[in-house]
């Protein structure tokens, strides 16, 4: 019986647990890694959770932390290995943000040069009273969160 919750119509649970085959690139005792079925790029991994988390605002402290370490070992070693100049760590959480598997994730998508994957747009505040005025309200709901140590 696994330590981690489970939730057995989740793909990635079926996954982690080998009921459905994957392409695994790492895996240690909080996480495990995959390549994308359908890839941005040749090497673009998913390295997600044991446990069924459904988003990044559902995920325990320590498992955020060793899902970072993951990726950490996983670019590197997709620099090291698979020739690409930079990666990009994504993801996407809640439906408006493009999310399709409610079973929190990263995608480490690995970048060369000339790719031709452009960048998201750059937008532009009306001014920097709107700025400010945004960050003190965002930084008020970021206080509470940062005492309950999310
Ligand atoms: P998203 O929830 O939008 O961040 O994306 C989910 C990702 O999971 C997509 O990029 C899919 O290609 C990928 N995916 C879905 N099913 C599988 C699978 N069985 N093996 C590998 N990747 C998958
Ligand atoms: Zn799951």
């Amino acid at each position: 019986m696994s330590k981690h919750p489970v939730d057995e119509n989740c793909i990635f649970c079926k996954i982690v647990a080998g009921t459905i085959p994957s392409a695994c690139v790492y895996e240690d005792e909080e996480v495990y890694a995959f390549l994308d079925v359908n890839p941005i790029s040749r090497g673009h991994v998913l390295v997600v959770p044991r446990g069924h988390y459904r988003t990044l605002l559902n995920l325990p402290a320590g498992t955020g932390e060793a899902l970072v370490s993951a990726m950490r070992v996983v670019a590197g070693a997709l620099m090291e290995h698979c020739g690409c100049g930079g990666f990009n760590c994504i993801s996407n959480n809640f439906s408006p943000a493009g999310q399709l598997v409610f079973h929190s994730h990263w995608h480490v998508v690995p970048r060369f040069d000339g790719d031709g994957l452009s960048a998201w747009p750059g937008g532009k505040y009306k001014d920097d009273t709107e700025m400010r005025q945004l960050a003190e309200s965002i930084k008020e709901r970021a206080a509470p969160a940062r005492r309950r140590n999310l």
